[in-house]
């Protein structure tokens, strides 16, 4: 039987990492079957629904390369379906009419001093529908269990759950049934989902056999992703949304590779790797259902990692999107990209790296600036003898001498003249860049030394060293 899976986004915020956790699941097990992989907008909750949020998912989903089959459905185009049906259940008896008001429920659970919930008050009153009245399902006795590829054989007994309502008194059909319906109604196989939705699931089971329907041949509830404090990821607290990472610098390759490793691992242990390969080697039996940490730092790595192995054409496409416009920053760049791409986790690492190629007054850490400058050993001396010996590079051959070699030898020669050599006598080389990077680039750490200062030219160098040692004092 052909595989046929479905993600089902509530339009009610932008794609979180969870959910898109979900849907790559979704996509790798029809990917790697042969399946069909189905978008479903569950856009019945009418209160919470947001249209406009439609397009960021459907855009969120593309940016993953997760592309479905077929055109997007939506739920509230069923509607009336899902109405007949429940109207079914009422006339079949595994439904009945309801007019209590929830302040009657909550009075009648006090008295009891039970739990809270229905009471099945209304089981055996004959009520017919109308105004006011809403469908509840008649909860038979027994035990609802399935097949979960992630949790194994989950069961719950009957006697745990009230007679939920399947029609409002307003007449409009909960989400259960909506979502259940439209499952049996594609044809879906595996219901591939958050873990927030075991819960809600043998309702969803009963609902399918009270009408006959065929349910699906598994399910499979995602682990719940959470946070360093093991707390459920919230959108106040952590950083959620897709479209966050991508504006971050997230490169869309990394952002698949790494949700396909919350809850899963490849057998041999190499993470890093493509979603081809991944779609070959993805086992969701194998998924673990316990909370799954989503850790920045991990991705922050495997994002480095695939950044590294863009073709450097490439690097420089996707970088100049988050450099500011214009010329300058985009030839700075290019002067230096292989330099930049050993070296950053994010695109929008890019910038901060080597503004101080475009920017007329380079942004100062100040903390950098104390560390190497305020505090540094011979930070005088070291731009003393920098700007001694850079000007004369910068007159040689009229300026054709300057470059990263020869900058590297005159650094080596300030290394000596102020003093910082070691005990057999040789330049220490980090203690005379320290000064010099952070009185030229403002910051304490970027790309390598030389190619930078050449990269900046001997005018913009010598200008800056000059500032900097007048500051200094
Ligand atoms: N629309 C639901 C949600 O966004 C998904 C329900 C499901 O996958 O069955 O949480
Ligand atoms: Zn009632």
């Amino acid at each position: 039987m052909p595989v046929v899976v479905r993600f089902a986004p509530s339009p009610t915020g932008f794609l979180h990492v969870g959910s898109a956790h979900s849907a790559l699941a979704n996509w790798l097990v029809a990917r790697q079957s042969g399946g069909r992989f189905l978008l479903r907008i569950e856009d019945t909750d009418a209160e919470r629904n947001r249209p406009e949020l439609i397009e960021n998912v459907l855009e969120m989903l593309r940016w993953l390369g997760l592309d479905w089959d077929g055109e997007p459905v939506h739920q509230s185009d069923r509607t009336d379906d899902h109405r007949r049906a429940a109207l079914t259940m009422a006339e079949a008896g595994t439904a009945y009419w309801c007019d209590c008001t929830s302040d009657e429920v909550q009075a009648r659970a006090r008295e009891r001093g039970g739990p809270p919930g229905y009471d099945g008050h209304c089981r055996d009153r004959g009520l017919a529908g109308g105004e006011g009245t809403a469908l509840r399902f008649r909860v038979p006795d027994g035990r609802t269990a399935w097949t979960d590829l992630v949790r194994g054989e989950v069961g719950f007994d009957n006697a745990a759950l009230e007679d939920f309502v399947l029609l409002r008194s307003n007449g409009t059909p909960v989400f259960l049934l909506a979502n259940a319906l439209d499952d049996a109604h594609m044809g879906i196989t595996h219901v591939i989902r958050g873990e927030d939705h075991v819960n809600g699931t043998p309702k969803y089971l009963m609902i399918l056999r009270a009408l006959g329907r065929t349910e699906p041949v598994a399910f499979a509830h995602m682990p719940l992703l959470v946070n360093e404090g093991r707390k459920k990821l919230s959108k106040r607290r952590d950083d959620v949304s897709v479209a966050d990472y991508r504006a971050e610098g997230i490169v869309p390759e990394a952002m698949v590779n790494y949700l396909s490793l919350l809850g899963w691992g490849p057998p041999d242990g190499v993470e890093v790797r493509s979603v081809a390969e991944i779609t070959e080697l993805y086992d969701i039996g194998q998924v673990n259902p316990s909370p799954a940490f989503f850790d920045r730092k991990k991705l922050l790595h495997v994002n480095g990692e695939w950044i590294r192995r863009l073709p450097v054409d490439d690097f420089v496409a996707r970088a100049a999107g988050h450099l500011p416009v214009g010329d300058g920053p985009l030839r700075a760049l290019v002067a230096i990209a292989p330099l930049v791409q050993e070296r950053v986790r994010t695109l929008g690492e890019v910038a901060p790296m080597i503004d101080f190629l475009w920017l007329d007054d380079p942004v100062v850490d100040e903390a950098a600036w104390d560390k190497a400058l305020v505090r540094g050993k011979a930070a005088r001396e070291v731009l003393d003898a920098a700007i001694d010996e850079l000007s004369s590079l910068a007159r040689d051959d009229d300026g054709a001498a300057w470059s990263a070699e020869s900058i590297s030898g005159a650094v080596e020669r300030v290394a000596a003249t102020a003093g910082l050599v070691n005990a057999e006598g040789r330049p220490q080389m980090s203690k005379a860049q320290a000064p010099i990077r952070v009185a030229v680039t403002g910051r304490a750490v970027g790309p390598p030394l030389w190619e930078s200062l050449a990269a900046l030219g001997s005018s913009r160098t010598l200008a800056r060293l000059t500032i900097a040692r007048e500051r200094l004092g």
